[in-house]
């Protein structure tokens, strides 16, 4: 049998909660660590030194040893450094361990290997972690022991952002601020703070651990970069919410209760729809901590896959010619008086503070669609995006049947007299009871969505961290708002101006409203008709980021200055140059080291096979067929290879970053292409005893 275990029991149980911080620490240092949660501001010193000294002690009842200022570099993975809670022994040699408010508050990790994009010259190594109280501390267990983790922020000697937190949280209070503007107009006195909520879904694959571990394309690039298709692939959709098998299920219970401990609410879980795939999906909750949360979850599914013989792949493009994985990264505003800005309500075409609210965000993803884009993109989300896959890489809007209705009305007329309503579905069974149906179908096919009281940002990547996104959806949303309160805020018939300005934003920005396929060739001639940019690529996309607009937008709501926007443009430039390098090396590793020496070893087998079999007098044309086949695609495999070394140490050498990472994406990624074919021709006829890994069919099939 299993283990059993209660979820209530459980729930966070590694998580210093604010019920165990009102456990372990004073009523009125617990009232002041409340306030400065709620309402900002800084700890006192000697409050800081209280708190670190209960949490250490929590910390110690459950085994940790050291602490350590976990933080989110632009590296997009997490970082940590551990420091014991050791001191210098007493006179007597007897230990006692500290934790200083000091060292709860800052950290001074040496900042000069992580990626500043020439923020922080290497002599300039100086940069500072400081406490995200509003993200709470945790305890991480694996075979380090137990380490307290400090969610914390990162920033430079001169106080510029060097990770994904601080901008997050900037734009946090950017939004919060201007929807309080907002939602003042219409008489909301109450509200006092308006949060950004976020429910990330994950999808991931798992394969076997020994399979992946035969092959370096997985080990050094996430994903396969060889490999012809399996037989079968997702084309009979019987993987999606199909049964788990029993070895993903097992997997499956020990990541949700690895996440319950941690305080995730990991909620809903189910095959998607390629061989191999799953998805997770957690509560939403407050963006900050939902980008926190998200990177835990990244990390304990690797993990976990590792304690059940497995390893989990988060890259978006594992396989070719079957789905990749994403990320669906909902988002809603919501008052601290409990008002959700995004719920329309039954009637939306008389609630208008949700239609400003909407009206404002179609001006905010129209305007900045190419930083929408921009936010999405990684190197590995360039095999989706645009590539025949999941979303398209042009943005859009879907609102679905009711509200299209609602906006066509108030473009036309001015006013939206009436609304459809969802009615009755008959299910047409008797025993069965008639379902209400909701007002607006689904559509799978859009990158940003209106799914009843949220919108589903559906571009993100699997393996990038949330935090770009939601910054940039928080940031572009301010403005609009800010811009519309400014014009409401002086009117002096408020009723005539919001109308106004609702038809005004709505007329304007119509052209980012589809509800079509967004899969299909005419959206993308339409949407060029219509005006709206199409990015194909990452690299194509990084511009975005210092264009009048942008920096204009970045620098009002205090998000990013303009030099840390040209630092992240380097940045992800260079992220873009070093991956693909990496993949191009990995695949003239594999490609000389392993695939031709067997394929040479197969022609010999063949050669002497054709020899032997001629000497007996026997008919030798399918070997020789065989042989002559699998001797051209060897040529051409081995003259690909020497053009992929050739093109690869020429975009090295490359000096300026910019012109390197296109030099990758132009010369050496079509390099790899021209590599790929040959071999995967290869592999369709090769023996498989003589094929040097496992094939797709047992890498996706076979878990
Ligand atoms: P789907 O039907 O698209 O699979 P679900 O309703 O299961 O979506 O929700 C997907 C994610 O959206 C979950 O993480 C859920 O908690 C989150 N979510 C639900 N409501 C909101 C909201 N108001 N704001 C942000 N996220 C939300
Ligand atoms: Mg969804």
């Amino acid at each position: 049998m299993s283990e059993k275990f209660n979820v209530e029991e459980i729930f966070a149980e590694d998580v210093f909660t604010l019920g165990k911080m009102k456990e372990y620490l004073p009523k009125k240092v617990f009232a002041e660590v409340k306030n400065v949660m709620e309402n900002g501001g800084e700890l006192s010193l000697a409050t800081a030194d209280v708190v670190a000294n209960a949490m250490k002690d929590w910390a110690e009842e459950k085994g940790a040893t050291h602490y350590t200022h976990w933080f989110q570099p632009l590296t997009g993975v997490t970082a940590e450094k551990h420091d014991a809670f050791v001191t210098h022994p007493d006179s007597e040699g007897k230990m006692i361990t500290e934790f200083s408010g000091k060292e709860l508050i800052k950290g001074e990790p040496d900042a000069s290997s992580f990626p500043s994009g020439g923020l922080r010259a290497t002599f300039e190594a100086r940069g500072y972690t400081a406490w995200d109280i509003t993200s709470p501390a945790f305890i991480k267990e694996d075979a380090t022991g137990a380490i307290l983790c400090i969610p914390t922020a990162f920033c430079s000697y001169t106080g510029e952002a060097l990770d994904k937190k601080t901008p997050l949280l900037r734009s946090m209070e950017a939004v919060s601020e201007q929807a309080l503007r907002i939602v003042r107009l219409f008489g909301n006195t109450e509200a006092t703070k308006v949060t950004a909520s976020v429910g990330p879904e994950q999808e991931y694959f798992l394969v076997d651990r020994q399979k992946y571990l035969q092959r370096k394309d997985l080990i050094y690039a996430g994903r396969t970069l060889f490999g012809a298709p399996a037989p079968k692939g997702q084309e009979m959709d019987d993987h999606y919410f199909g049964v788990i098998r029993e070895r993903v299920g097992a997997y499956m219970k020990d990541l949700n209760k690895e996440l319950w401990k941690l305080g995730v609410t990991a909620k809903t879980q189910h095959n998607e729809v390629a061989p191999g795939q799953h998805e997770l999906a957690p509560i939403y909750e407050t963006a900050n901590i939902a980008v926190d949360h998200n990177q835990l979850v990244m990390e304990t599914m690797k993990k976990v896959a590792v304690r059940h013989g497995m390893a989990c792949l988060l890259h978006e493009k594992p396989f070719a010619g079957v789905n990749g994985s994403g990320k669906h990264d909902n988002w809603s505003l919501t008052t601290d008086n409990g008002v959700n800005l995004l719920d329309p309500g039954e009637t939306p075409n008389e609630n208008i503070q949700f239609l400003l609210v909407l009206a404002c965000i179609m001006k905010a993803v129209d305007t900045h669609a190419d930083l929408l884009r921009q936010s999405a993109s990684d190197v590995g989300n360039d095999h989706r995006l645009g590539a025949n896959e999941a979303p398209p890489a042009i943005i859009s809007m879907f609102l679905g049947d009711q509200l299209e209705d609602v906006v066509k009305q108030l473009i036309e007329t001015g006013e939206a007299k009436n609304c459809r309503e969802g009615g009755k579905l008959e299910t047409g069974v008797s025993t069965l009871p008639d379902l209400t149906k909701d007002a607006t179908d689904r559509n799978r096919t859009s990158p940003f969505a209106f799914t009843g009281n949220k919108f589903e940002f559906r571009m993100v990547g699997s393996a990038d961290s949330i935090a770009s996104p939601n910054t940039t959806l928080n940031a572009i949303v301010a403005e609009a708002f800010c811009e519309a309160a400014d014009v409401l805020e002086k009117a002096d018939d408020f009723d005539m101006a919001v109308h106004d300005l609702i038809k005004e934003y709505m007329t304007k920005h119509q052209r980012i409203i589809f509800n079509g396929n967004g899969y299909s060739d005419e959206w993308v001639a339409e949407a060029e008709r219509r005006g709206l940019p199409n990015i194909k690529s990452m690299v194509e996309a990084v511009e975005t980021l210092t264009t009048d607009k942008a920096v204009k937008l970045f620098e009002k709501f205090h998000i990013f200055t303009k030099a840390e926007l040209e630092a992240r443009e380097e940045v992800l430039y260079e992220t873009y140059a070093k991956t693909i390098n990496i993949e191009a090396l990995t695949m003239i590793d594999m490609a000389s080291k392993q695939i031709i020496p067997a394929v040479v070893k197969y022609t010999k087998t063949l050669a002497d096979t054709v020899n032997a079999v001629k000497e007996a007098g026997a008919d030798t044309s399918v070997q020789a067929a065989l042989l002559a086949d699998t001797s051209k695609y060897l040529a051409e495999a081995k003259a690909a290879l020497t053009k992929l070394t050739e093109e690869t140490t020429k975009a090295a050498a490359i000096e300026c970053i910019k012109t390197q990472a296109f030099a990758y994406k132009d010369n050496v990624k079509t390099a790899m292409d021209e590599l790929r074919a040959p071999v995967d021709a290869l592999e369709m006829i090769v023996d498989k005893e003589a094929w040097p890994m496992p094939s797709y069919g047992d890498l996706i099939f076979e878990v």
